[in-house]
């Protein structure tokens, strides 16, 4: 199974004669790994798709998979554990906890989740993004690039099936945003992560292997191996 899915994805918000379709019949799969953008205006459903396809949302229509597991058929109890254990998000404002250290905000999903760290792996991880000489600093410590480094390494240290990013690089100079887009596309080109980013910038989705446009809640158009020039 691809590591995510969406079959006929409608999303509707609001009830009575005020509501909005944000989403409609979306057919989507997401192979594993493999790196896919996500662009579109403003208000065309990328975050109302991303949520959808994380389980932070629910689905008015259609269904979402994460592997073979349809998100529809699960409780709350077993959603939020699907989240916890196999997908990893990295968000615009990194979202570290600033009284923890970086190895710290990077293991947390492994205490929250109760499972030891796999030492080998967490060195593979460290090493890649480049945060070994940073480990013991708080993210005020950190550079906005470095700060979203450690986020990097936090979404990937429970190996999960698939990684959400939601403009990643927002917040970024462009020096920092390549550094953080290198790290995402190694960590597919050699650790098979599988990852979908919401962008609204060209040089960000040319790192990607496919970037989708959605427009008004509808896929239009997907482009494969984009340069930043042919997704302008
Ligand atoms: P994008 O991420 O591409 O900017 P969104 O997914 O945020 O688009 O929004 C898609 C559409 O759904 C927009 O018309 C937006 O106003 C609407 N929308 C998003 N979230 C909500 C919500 N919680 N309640 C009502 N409408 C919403
Ligand atoms: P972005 O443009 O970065 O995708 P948005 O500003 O569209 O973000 O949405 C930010 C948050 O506000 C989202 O969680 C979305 O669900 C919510 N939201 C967006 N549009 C509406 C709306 N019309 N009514 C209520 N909530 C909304």
């Amino acid at each position: 199974a691809p590591a995510a899915r969406a079959a006929r994805l409608t999303k509707v918000y609001g009830s009575g004669d005020t509501t909005v379709t944000a989403l409609r019949e979306i057919d989507l799969a997401f192979p594993r790994g493999r790196f896919t953008a996500i662009m579109g205006p403003s208000g065309s459903g990328k975050s109302t798709l991303m949520h959808c396809l994380a389980g932070l949302d629910t689905v008015t229509r259609g269904r979402v998979f994460i592997g073979n597991v349809d998100l529809s058929r699960l409780s709350d109890k077993q959603l939020t554990r699907l989240r916890r254990d196999r997908i990893g998000f990295i968000f615009q404002q990194f979202n570290l906890l600033p009284t923890l250290t970086a190895a710290e905000n990077i293991t947390l999903p492994l205490s929250i989740a109760g499972r030891s760290p796999d030492r080998a792996w967490m060195r593979t991880v460290i090493d890649a993004v480049g945060l070994a000489p940073r480990l013991k600093h708080r993210p005020s410590e950190l550079s906005g690039g470095q700060q979203q480094r450690v986020a990097c390494a936090r979404a990937l240290v429970t190996r999960p099936e698939i990684i959400f990013a939601d403009e990643p690089t927002g917040n970024l100079d462009s020096r920092s945003g390549a550094e953080v887009l290198s790290f995402l596309r190694d960590s597919v080109s050699e650790l098979g992560q599988t990852i979908v980013m919401v962008t609204h910038d060209a040089t960000a989705a040319s790192y990607s292997d496919e970037v989708i446009f959605l427009a008004d809640g509808r896929l239009v158009d997907a482009i494969a191996n984009p340069t930043a020039e042919e997704v302008l």
